[in-house]
């Protein structure tokens, strides 16, 4: 008889629960994951709270996970059992023009959808909460010095970061105010910061400010209790952010950032908000203050290694990022914490 593996399932607004069903075999090409954790990303907790209607029940969610090599197929190279790897699922197809071209994966001419095919056990998602997933042995990349789970489980959301800094061309004459420090804004403030700019953080939040502290910030600046505009002239000699990176998908950070721009400036819209927030901005603005608006989102697949590789070696500091883990079997409640305002990643340890 076959073995079971149990799985985190997203059945309807607000409730997550353990499933069960056969562990799939693999074929020649494949690699069977044990999943050892999962965070839960903006967009999983996001659909638990009803906030995405375009994603579809019963969803086997998960996507930043990481887990060790259980079994393979005979034609698996460059792979050993035991080896500690994440699950590149934005499966691309490495064959067609853009993926030759080396664009976001996000771009690649036949991606398939499985987010939005139901597999033959009647799932969306890519099981990434499972304990055990079957991928082609292209999308699996090795992690490439054992860090804790949770940890390499950073890939895809720093890969992003990784794309969005290279779509700013990040200098180090830049001084890069960060609007959000979240998860997501704290990560893109210590890449800008790894690529040699200034960093300036505006966040409302006391715990967040704290955290930002933590990993060595010091230009933060709380704009209900501080002028804004006069400490980003203090921290820019007057010269005013040469680039903004918007973290959080909220009206008033995008008013606040336009108001605030000098010329030249580029923005970066890195968040998304469902529903989706309103901005007006005039574009004799963008016309005449030399605005570039530049949005973003996914990875390539030079991002995603090099993601790995910035994980492996501790060169960004996610482990500030962790603030609770939860066992599989208490996955509604990881999905509570997870979806509290202020928290950063929740981490779901797989057994
Ligand atoms: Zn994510
Ligand atoms: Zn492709």
């Amino acid at each position: 008889m076959k073995k079971n593996m149990k799985f985190g399932v997203l059945v309807a607004d607000k409730k997550a629960e353990v499933h069960e069903h056969e562990i799939p075999d693999i074929g020649d090409d494949e690699v069977l994951i044990h999943n050892k954790s999962c965070n839960i990303c903006t967009h999983d907790y996001q659909q638990w709270l009803g906030l995405r209607p375009q994603q579809p029940y019963p969803m086997a969610w998960g996507h930043e996970q990481s887990g060790i090599v259980a079994d393979m197929g005979k034609k698996v190279k460059y792979l050993e059992i035991g080896d500690q790897v994440v699950d590149n699922i934005y499966r691309p197809c490495l064959e067609c023009a853009n993926c030759r071209k080396g664009l976001n994966m996000h771009l690649c001419l036949n991606r398939p959808n499985e987010q939005f095919t139901k597999d033959k056990y009647g799932y969306y998602g890519h099981y990434g909460c499972g304990q055990y997933e079957v991928v082609h042995q292209k999308h699996v990349v090795k992690v490439e010095k054992n860090i804790p789970f949770e940890e390499a489980g950073f890939t895809e959301p720093l890969a992003t970061v990784l794309q969005g800094i290279e779509r700013l061309s990040i200098q180090p004459s830049d001084h890069v105010l960060v609007i959000g420090a979240g998860t997501m804004g704290l990560l893109n403030a210590q890449v800008a910061r790894y690529f040699g700019a200034e960093v300036i953080i505006s966040e409302l939040m006391e715990n967040k400010i704290q955290t930002a502290q933590k990993l060595h910030f010091d230009k933060i600046i709380n704009p209900s209790k501080e002028d804004l505009v006069k400490k980003i002239n203090d921290f820019t000699n007057n010269k005013g952010p040469s680039t903004i990176i918007f973290a959080v998908g909220d009206t008033k950070a995008y008013e606040q950032g336009f108001n605030i721009a000098p010329r030249n400036t580029k923005f970066l819209i890195f968040a998304a908000n469902f529903p989706a927030p309103q901005w007006t901005v005039d574009p004799n603005l963008v016309h005449y203050k030399f605005w570039q608006i530049i949005g973003t989102y996914g990875a390539s697949l030079k991002n995603w290694q090099d993601a790995v590789e910035l994980l492996s070696y501790k060169k960004i500091n996610v482990t500030s990022l962790i603030e609770k883990r939860f066992s599989l079997m208490d996955i509604q409640k990881a999905f509570e914490s997870a979806a509290t305002p202020g928290t950063y990643r929740t981490a779901v340890m797989i057994p």
